[in-house]
């Protein structure tokens, strides 16, 4: 089989299969449930989300779904669809009947969006079928694991690399979907809410939606075995959403659709340059594999070797700027001895100091890279690393340890990774790692007083104070109009993007996502009206938006795409706002949690009434300033509310508002408007003395 037309003929066969399959499930299900069950996959806006964006039909009951029109006879496009809706449904009505679905919840693709954006994540893969060399299976899912490919896996396949011991699931980025190739429906509902969530794209714009996955997801397939009437219409289905495909069979090339390998051809790279992905493959030479899969691996007690830190034992990591002299670059040093002496299970004080030096190294910097440790320690297979300065956690696992991982190849990674990702403004890198008790101690003390300076130093960077702002675009890829202005005091809304991050990363690539963007006139001092930044905002925004004011909910407020971490929402009836953060799991008083809040907005929309914005800037001085400021916070998600409480207590002091975080109400006073109405009576909250917010 090696033309176009007979993937047809062979694709036709497969979506009436596909489709008939699909019609007796329904036919089924309908007459034990009836009409009216719901029909719906789980933490998803958007209902079925391949018919949502492909359809103009809503469909929430079986009933709904009774409409539908497959037509899997018409063009190799259309039976895609065909293919793509039946597969989605037949999933769905097992989802609804009970069984567990591998479905991807909205909030989890909210946060792979910054990963994509900023190439952590370069692309997506979808790894179909079923493979002839279990171990060749393996070493293909560590190549893309090594990548940083998101990776789904559908087909026998799973099975395959189960039975060979390879950890699935999100956090090595190796996702089972599903036994059999329809679970590809699974990753095409993911790429479709790439659109709906970052690109704007509304319900039934199909053509919308066809463009954008054409021109900004970045996803490809590669399928394993033989080839049938199933493969070809899922084929068709993945060209829809403009998915390439390598096949390890003799199937001929098409361009932009099909690669058959040839002898010697190395899978994922031949994926990845059809697609255009530029994956990086981090070289660092340590015994076991290393890459940007690993980071959301944890290590469990029944795997762990050696522990550090969490209170257990004195830890700490600094990273600080030296003279280029005073550097020797790779130099790795440890002082006392390292785990390989010790007993399994054992514990270990450890200090981490990185001295960098660079011509175009500045003292900011340091913190900036400092803080990346935790990103780099964590992609080396079988190590844990949480927190940071001097409350970090290190766990590496007995799999590690045994392959010979030792603590001296810490700094093996912060030598690599620094070089790699800093090596525009850092030329060298050396490392001491002290491990005796005593060292650790001294040399924490040494460490407390850099991170009491640069606290200091942090506070006093004020909005004001800065000669500059700085814009972030790196969401256009996903979001084309959405501009992110960072300033001080405002962090961009994924909470990732710092003022000082923006300008580090400017200084690393000056022609890249951030430039230095120039205040102008203060149209407004309390709105943060400035004509500097709206005449950016409006070239950046390709003329979407006539500018910004920085500090104000209801007047041109900033965009949001889709990664904020905190959704804020105007309440009229409480002439204040809410709150809620991506990782809670209540109710608003609204009646809706954050998956619903969020899926009303995105795409680099500018929507007064609602922003999404950073955890940190809720603590910020500037936090709504032209509505009044932390006074309008009326409800907050409790366990925001205690991470955040002893900075609102602080900010609130400062504005005179005794008593002010216990007013705010959370999920445990209000679930609706009445209960929070009459709570923020009882305890006589600002809000309800402050002017009208409209
Ligand atoms: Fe996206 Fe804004 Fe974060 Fe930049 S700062 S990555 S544009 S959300
Ligand atoms: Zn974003």
């Amino acid at each position: 089989m090696t033309n176009y037309d007979d993937i047809e003929n062979l694709a036709r066969k497969g979506a009436h299969n596909i489709v008939d399959l699909c019609r007796a499930e329904y036919a089924d299900l309908l007459a034990r449930k009836g009409a009216q069950s719901s029909l719906s996959f789980p933490d998803t806006v958007y209902e079925l989300p391949c018919h949502y964006a492909l359809t103009p039909d809503s469909i929430k009951t079986l009933g709904d779904a009774h409409a539908l029109e497959l037509a899997p006879d018409a063009d190799l496009a259309q039976m895609g669809q065909a293919v793509l809706l039946s597969a989605e449904l037949i999933l769905a009505l097992k989802s609804s009947s009970g069984d567990p679905v591998a479905h991807i919840p909205d909030k989890v693709i909210r946060e792979l969006g910054y990963k994509l954006v900023d190439g952590t994540i370069p692309g997506i893969l979808l790894l179909l079928g079923s493979a002839d060399d279990p171990k060749a299976l393996v070493a293909l899912a560590r190549d893309a694991q090594s990548r940083g490919l998101l990776t789904f896996l559908s087909g026998p396949l799973i099975a395959q690399l189960e039975a060979e011991g390879v950890a699935l699931g999100l956090e090595t980025m190796l996702v089972p979907l599903h036994p059999t190739l329809l679970g590809a429906a699974l990753a095409g509902s993911v790429a479709i809410r790439a659109g709906l969530i970052f690109g704007g794209i509304g319900r039934g714009e199909r053509g919308s939606m066809i463009h954008y996955l054409a021109e900004r997801l970045p996803a490809v397939a590669i399928h394993l075995g033989d080839v049938n009437e199933t493969t070809a219409a899922v084929a068709a289905a993945a060209w829809l959403l403009a998915i390439p495909i390598v096949s390890d069979r003799q199937l001929g090339d098409i361009e932009f659709k099909l690669h058959s390998l040839q002898p010697g051809e190395n899978p994922i790279t031949i994926a990845c340059e059809m697609r255009g992905i530029k994956a990086r493959i981090e070289k660092v030479d340590i015994p076991i594999p290393f890459g940007s899969a690993f980071e959301g691996e944890r290590v469990r007690k029944p795997d762990l070797a050696i522990e550090i830190g969490n209170n257990i034992t004195p830890s700490f990591e600094l990273l600080t700027m030296a003279p280029l002299s005073d550097v020797e670059d790779g130099k790795i040093t440890v002082h006392g001895a390292d785990i390989d002496t010790l007993t399994e299970g054992g514990t270990t004080p450890l200090g981490i100091v990185i001295r960098v030096g660079g011509r175009k190294m500045q003292e900011d910097f340091a913190t900036v890279i400092e803080r990346r440790l935790h990103d780099w320690f964590n992609r080396a297979m079988g190590v844990m690393h949480v927190g940071q300065r001097d409350v970090n956690w290190i766990r590496i696992s007995k799999g590690a340890k045994q392959a010979g991982f030792v603590l001296r190849h810490l700094g093996v990674i912060a030598h690599a990774c620094i070089h790699a990702d800093f090596g525009a403004i850092v030329d060298r890198v050396q490392v001491d790692i002290y491990t005796a008790e005593a060292d650790v101690l001294r040399e924490r003390e040494k460490a407390r007083e850099f991170y009491r300076a640069r606290d200091a130093r942090l506070a006093g960077l004020t909005d004001e104070a800065a000669e500059m702002f700085y814009s972030c675009l790196l969401c256009q890829s996903f979001a084309p109009n959405h501009v992110c202005i960072v300033t001080p005091e405002r962090t961009g809304l994924c909470g990732s993007v710092s003022w000082l991050d923006a300008r580090a990363s400017h200084e690393l690539a000056p022609l890249g996502a951030c430039t230095p963007v120039l205040r102008g006139t203060v149209l407004d001092e309390q709105k943060g009206d400035f004509s500097g930044v709206n005449d950016y905002v409006r070239k950046a925004s390709h003329g979407a938006l006539e500018g910004c004011t920085l500090y104000s909910l209801l007047d041109r407020p900033m965009t949001s795409c889709g990664c904020f971490e905190i959704a804020m929402v105007l309440v009229p009836e409480a002439n204040g706002v809410l709150v809620i953060g991506r990782d809670d799991v209540v109710d608003t008083p609204l009646g809706m949690g954050f998956t619903t809040l969020a899926g009303t907005i995105g795409g680099g929309a500018q929507v007064p009434g609602f922003m999404g914005i950073a955890k940190r800037y809720i603590i910020s001085r500037k936090f709504l300033r032209a509505e009044g400021g932390i006074a309008r916070l009326v409800w907050l998600s409790s366990a925001l509310k205690e991470a955040l409480r002893s900075e609102l207590e602080r900010r609130a002091e400062e504005q005179g508002l005794a008593g002010f975080v216990d007013k705010i109400a959370t999920e445990n006073e209000a679930t609706d408007l009445d209960s929070l109405q009459a709570w923020l009576e009882k305890v006589g909250h600002p809000a309800l003395r402050m002017d009208a917010l409209i």
